[in-house]
């Protein structure tokens, strides 16, 4: 495939009027920007790629006999699946807020990416299931036609990558190029089970490398549940750190004290916070807004936060329902 992404996070700034990447991390929060036109041609031809090695080998894998060339095609099936979720997560991410999703649907990318590990465990489940029934009372397979379709797979997939090389600086396309390997990589194994059974007759080859695949198959699904795990539970996200947030913000010379902090993603690539913040009573409501705002401006640029709700309190005296019992 092209670009075969299990999940195309919806990567556009929600407020562009100040998304001007300055910091490390606002640079790497925002740089797997793909532009629209660039997706569409690319994200079509990698179906199509994937719907071709697919058909062959689903075709290949009956004729066979062979459970690892069904898995293998069942694999670049889940891949199409996934090409169309996240090309559909991030049409709908696009989509302006309405009156009823206050935050547009930028989390469609999390539905996307759960559906994703489902259909990868469906599929593991079932080559599974299939190959412990091989291992039991193993079967002839046809050894020569499972390295001619592995072979094929492995060729395609492999082309693409090639193809897409030199576009590494695209993190997107650079974990796209890593899974086409990957998918060329298990191809390569179906391929020399081929060969153990071609010319040992080892047909008990063919359930165990399913075994593998399926086991390939978990493991990606897995990788795809923590990170969508680690969205809903508003976990503090990858490569920010709750303890250097809060010492930040106390390091203003202004505020007394913070607490009530927290720090979650809207998105992958959209951090999120609300705090609240002590500052001395003796401040106007001019200077607390202009504190706040500058506390606003350094969590964007030193953390990439795009969206911080702040409350001003004095000592003593706390806005929040739950504060009184802290
Ligand atoms: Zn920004
Ligand atoms: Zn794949
Ligand atoms: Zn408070």
């Amino acid at each position: 495939m092209f670009v075969c992404m299990r999940v195309v996070f919806s990567q556009r700034c929600r407020q562009p009027r100040h998304c001007r990447p300055r910091s490390r991390l606002e640079t790497m929060a925002h740089s797997h920007d793909i532009p629209d036109g660039h997706l569409g041609p690319k994200l079509l031809a990698s179906i199509a790629i994937n719907v071709m090695i697919l058909t062959a080998q689903l075709v290949g894998g009956v004729l066979a006999g062979s459970i690892a060339l069904i898995a293998d095609a069942l694999h670049n099936l889940t891949d199409v699946a996934a090409l169309c979720l996240s090309y559909g997560a991030f049409r709908v991410s696009k989509r302006r807020a309405t009156p009823r999703y206050t935050f547009a649907f930028q989390r469609a990318e999390v539905l996307a990416a759960v559906l994703n590990a489902a259909s990868l465990i469906a599929v593991s489940t079932f080559v599974s299931v299939e190959a412990f029934k091989r291992l039991a009372s193993p079967e002839p397979v046809a050894g020569g036609l499972v390295m001619a379709f592995a072979a094929f797979g492995m060729v395609a997939n492999a082309a693409a990558a090639w193809l897409l090389r030199g576009h590494g600086s695209n993190l997107n396309i650079r974990s796209a190029v890593l899974h086409l390997v990957s998918d060329s990589v298990a191809s390569f194994g179906v391929l020399v089970a081929g060969a153990l059974m071609y010319w040992f007759g080892w047909f008990v080859v063919d359930p165990i490398v399913s075994l593998v695949l399926a086991a390939w198959m978990i493991k990606e699904s897995v990788g795809l549940l923590r990170t969508a795990a680690n969205i809903l539970m508003q976990g503090v996200p990858d490569g920010v750190e709750l303890a250097l947030v809060e010492s930040a913000i106390r390091e203003h010379p202004l505020v007394e004290d913070v607490h009530d902090l927290h720090v979650w993603a809207m998105t992958s690539s959209n951090i999120v916070l609300s705090a609240h913040v002590v500052l001395p009573c003796e401040l106007d409501e001019t200077e607390r807004l202009k504190t706040v705002k500058q506390l606003k401006s350094m969590l964007h640029d030193q953390f990439a936060v795009e969206h911080a709700t702040m409350e001003t309190e004095t000592t003593g005296v706390c806005t929040g329902m739950s504060c009184d019992k802290e």
